[in-house]
């Protein structure tokens, strides 16, 4: 069970339950161009990260302000020349945002919509690749938290590598909770945040980038303060410096994180945790009657959809309030055009609170009752 002396634990993939730990190291002052946090945490956290994505040399890592969205900006807008193209692979609100992103900063750019519940075609990817010549760069999302679906990057790298495309992936809700070595899988830019599977609280976001390729994109940012290339220099030349204001509590919790995570057993024990969380639930919401959206086998260990039940009387606020005054919080839907709501896994959960969750969602099952109510009246 967490020993967390939260209210309520929060089943939302980010910001997510925190270890009591993570959050005490944010009870100190820090000095930003002091050794002790630039040297001490900041230059430690950048190799860390490094570790963490790839067991390959060549790769380097950079720290930006904000949430993840400001990182995924940061890096579209930063690494892609002006005569570049990006195919964008969108299954869902995640995906749809890169290309939004696109958009508004003018990258030229091909949306592939492929819905909220299907994944993308290999052949089809590869053919819109020799189709497009001018595409030089392609971006995914590893898993859509939006549903749970987990991509299969290991066969979209290799034909984006194949077609010697540069590939983005937006690993926010999965880096540090399913295992992936980036240098295998051939990926250049990968993005994530301190408040998901790391288990840090919100306020930045980190790219780990192929260093040469990073090298490369000096002076085509499309934003002063989302300058990746920009922010890289500063952390490199100055042995951990941001260029403007740095999170300081935020990023002493996150060097606590990934002291938690190695003590854990590292991403693979954090993976086992976050899968036997996701089969419970799974396995004890059908056993209570709750159907899942996708498929199993598209299932992440991540975060979970089901299908609000049937029943007039259920209204999701309701059901929401009654697992909040239990101590749990969840999540609303996010897919377009089915109605449901989502459970995360991931931050300091255990299979015994997800155990206790199931108990109190057969608690908060008033539809079932009034439903028999309603039945016996008529
Ligand atoms: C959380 C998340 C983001 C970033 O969201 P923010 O609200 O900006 O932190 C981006 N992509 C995915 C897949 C996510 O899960």
């Amino acid at each position: 069970m967490a020993h967390s002396d939260n209210q309520y634990l929060l089943l939302t993939p980010g910001p997510l339950t925190t270890s009591r730990t993570v959050r005490e190291a944010m009870l100190k002052d820090w000095c930003t161009w002091d050794d002790e946090y630039n040297l001490g945490v900041v230059q430690h956290i950048r190799q860390q990260l490094v570790q963490l994505a790839t067991c390959h040399d060549g790769y380097t890592s950079v720290l930006m302000q904000g949430s993840g969205t400001a990182s995924v900006e940061a890096t579209l807008g930063s690494v892609i020349p002006a005569d570049g193209r990006v195919l964008v692979i969108n299954n869902g609100a995640y995906g749809a945002r890169i290309a939004q992103i696109a958009e508004v900063l003018n990258i030229p750019h091909l949306n592939w919509d492929l819905g909220e519940v299907s994944q993308p075609n290999l052949d089809a990817l590869s053919q819109l690749l020799s189709d497009q010549p001018e595409i030089t760069h392609v971006a995914m999302v590893h898993c859509e938290t939006t549903t749970g679906m987990l991509n299969p990057l290991e066969a979209v790298a290799q034909r984006v590598k194949a077609a010697g495309k540069v590939m983005i992936l937006d690993a926010m809700s999965s880096f540090g909770g399913i295992p992936m070595d980036m240098g295998e899988l051939g990926i250049d830019f990968l993005i994530s945040s301190a408040n998901k599977c790391i288990q840090g609280v919100p306020g930045f976001g980190f790219v780990i980038a192929r260093r040469a390729l990073l090298e490369s994109c000096k002076g085509q940012a499309r934003s002063l303060s989302l300058d990746l290339y920009d922010q890289w220099h500063c952390m490199e030349v100055n042995q951990g410096k941001w260029r403007f204001t740095s999170p300081t509590h935020t990023v002493r919790a996150f060097a606590q994180a990934l002291t938690e995570l190695a003590g854990e057993g590292g991403v693979s024990a954090r993976y086992q945790r976050y899968h036997t969380n996701q089969t419970t639930l799974v396995k004890g919401m059908q056993k209570l009657g709750f159907c899942c959206l996708l498929d199993e086998t598209l299932h992440s260990p991540i975060i979970t959809s089901f299908y609000s039940p049937e029943s007039p009387s259920y209204n999701f606020k309701r059901f929401y309030d009654s697992l909040k005054a239990k101590g749990f919080v969840i999540y609303p839907g996010k897919v377009s055009d089915a109605d449901c709501f989502r459970i995360g896994n991931i931050g300091d959960v255990y299979p015994a609170d997800i155990e206790r969750l199931l108990t109190a969602i057969e608690a908060s099952m008033y539809w079932t009752a009034e439903t028999a109510e309603a039945g016996e009246q008529a």
